[in-house]
């Protein structure tokens, strides 16, 4: 099958490609394209199929906490989120979280945290959300405000955040406040906090074009235990990046998901499309918008994959994963946008593939860093170097 084509790349392992195959089969199977009317129903009911079919195992690290191997593998994550978005967003929008969300407890979490929370996570049975962005720290992440306060053996958390993923439906969030070692980034700290503690509100469900339960949170005299930081205090900063050097790369495997479905819906489009006594695949200027597609989403799967598998060899991936940030997301908005344009008229109607690709695509190239931020990330990264 074309989209599996490009297992045959030496980014691969053997179990790599066994993966990809039986996760596309699993999602021919099981996904359906369309997401109903009540979004946080089907975003849990997504989360517990793939946990009950093992996916949400790629999600987590620890073998004895039921992940699929003691490191978090980049490039298990990245297929499965190619995949999945290639055939639900909503789907990937459901895995994505789940790693998303426990990453930081992956990556520097406590034997006790990673006890508590992982096991539940990976069999889809706890839903998790990451607090970073505030009303006026989104990009400026060193903006924050958020603060928590040591008071006894807790922390005592005042502040909001604000376009929160899987807000009002997680069961805890990673949440980064400001303890003020030393200013800027260098005095953050990362914490889990439960749903449901007193001092604790959903402040307001965003709804957004491409339907995702979000939400601002609002927190007052919310007292967290000290037992729940992760990582040391002033490090949350750092914790929030590490995640994200992983989590950056696979939102650039969601969109090269898009693209890729967008791309074979343009190739069908124009194959069934009768016009001018002919096929729309038979005029040269379809032809050359193909070619162009094509090779945007194989120059992206290119960089996806070399950041991946960088990462997982243990180097610094900072500029490869902006760099494929930036042109995965870019490149699939442009693909998305051409499909929408072979399919004429019907390409904005509601309820198509390609409408909704146009709609889902967007916010990737906002958030995890805006491409503006992964333009200056690369730049500063390039300047650095000899
Ligand atoms: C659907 C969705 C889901 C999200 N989920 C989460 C989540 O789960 N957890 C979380 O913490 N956050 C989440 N976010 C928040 C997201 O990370 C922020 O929206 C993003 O970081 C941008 O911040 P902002 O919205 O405040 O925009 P601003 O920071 O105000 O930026 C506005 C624009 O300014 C431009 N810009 C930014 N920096 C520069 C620069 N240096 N030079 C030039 N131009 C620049 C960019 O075009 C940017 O889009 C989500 C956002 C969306 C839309």
């Amino acid at each position: 099958m074309v989209h599996l084509k490009h297992l045959e790349w030496p980014f691969f392992g053997d179990p790599h490609r066994q993966l990809a195959t039986e996760l596309d089969a699993w999602c021919a199977q099981y996904l359906h394209a369309g997401h109903g009317a009540d979004i946080d129903a089907e975003c849990r009911s997504l989360v517990k199929a793939l946990g009950e079919a093992g996916w949400l195992k790629h999600a987590i690290a620890g073998v004895a906490l039921g992940g699929a191997a003691d490191t978090i593998d980049t490039r298990a994550i990245c297929l499965l989120r190619e995949t999945l978005a290639r055939y639900n967003g909503l789907a990937d929008f459901a895995f994505a979280m789940q790693g998303l969300g426990s990453g930081a407890i992956s990556l520097a979490g406590t034997a006790a945290q990673r006890e508590r929370y992982l096991p539940r996570v990976a069999r889809g049975e706890a839903l998790a959300a990451f607090a970073l962005s505030e009303p006026e720290a989104g990009s400026d992440v060193a903006a924050m405000q958020c603060s928590a306060v040591e008071d006894g053996d807790s922390y005592v958390l005042n502040g909001e955040k604000t376009w929160i993923s899987n807000g009002g439906i997680a069961d805890f969030y990673v949440l980064f406040a400001r303890t003020g070692e030393a200013p800027g980034s260098r005095g953050i700290s990362a914490f889990i906090v439960d749903a449901g503690l007193p001092g604790f509100e959903i402040a307001e469900r965003i709804e957004v074009i491409a339907p995702h339960p979000l939400a601002r949170l609002k927190f007052s005299n919310c007292r967290v235990a000290k037992s729940q930081m992760i990582g040391a205090p002033g490090e949350g900063f750092k914790v929030a990046m590490r995640t994200l050097d992983v989590f950056r790369t696979s939102v650039a495997a969601a969109s090269l998901g898009f693209a890729r479905r967008a791309l074979q819906e343009g190739l069908q489009q124009a194959r069934e499309r009768k016009m001018f006594g002919a096929t729309l695949a038979d005029l040269p200027l379809t032809q050359a918008k193909l070619a162009d597609m094509a090779c945007t989403v194989d120059s992206s799967a290119l960089l996806v994959y070399r950041a991946a598998w960088q990462r997982d060899q243990g180097q610094n991936v900072t500029r490869e994963a902006a760099m494929a940030k930036l042109m995965a997301t870019e490149g699939a908005q442009r693909v998305i946008d051409a499909a929408v344009q072979l399919f004429g008229g019907r390409g904005v109607k509601s309820g198509e593939m390609v409408e909704s690709l146009y709609r889902e695509i967007r916010a990737l190239r906002i958030y995890e860093g805006a491409s503006e931020v992964q333009q200056l990330i690369i730049g500063r990264d390039l300047l650095k170097s000899v």
